[in-house]
């Protein structure tokens, strides 16, 4: 997708503060912070929300689904954290191309946003 600002971020042709790289995701730091750790894991794929997921997408998923943790204690949230996919509209996305929101850090932090 030529137009797709996560798609952008894959080819590097605008900047993100990367935090780990593979031939299949790219995780980057949240350009506004929802607390102290922050990170959106996407696919380098462009899909452009669960929603929108198929049978073939099995495997990446599942390997997305085991790098959270993983990506999560490297960058400072090992004490725990959440994950949030918005999908659709209704769902408050705004970038349709999937991302899973990874959050934590040391707390006190809000969370209020994170349901906008
Ligand atoms: P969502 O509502 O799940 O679609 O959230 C999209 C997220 O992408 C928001 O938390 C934005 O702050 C974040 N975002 C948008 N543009 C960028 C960017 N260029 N670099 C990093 N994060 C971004
Ligand atoms: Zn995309």
């Amino acid at each position: 997708m030529t137009d797709c600002i996560f798609c952008k971020i894959v080819r590097g042709e605008i900047p993100a503060k990367v935090a780990y790289e593979d031939d299949d995701f790219i995780a980057f730091h949240d350009i506004a912070p929802a607390a102290p750790v922050h990170l959106l894991l996407i696919p380098k794929q462009h899909i452009a929300s669960l929603a929108d997921l198929r049978e073939e997408h099995r495997d990446l998923m599942g390997k997305m689904l085991l790098l959270a943790p993983k990506l999560a204690a490297e960058h400072g949230a090992g004490n725990g954290f959440k994950t949030l996919f918005n999908t659709g509209k209704d769902g408050g996305q705004v970038v349709f191309h999937l991302h899973m929101h990874i959050i934590g850090g040391p707390r006190p932090w809000t969370n209020a946003q994170l349901i906008g």
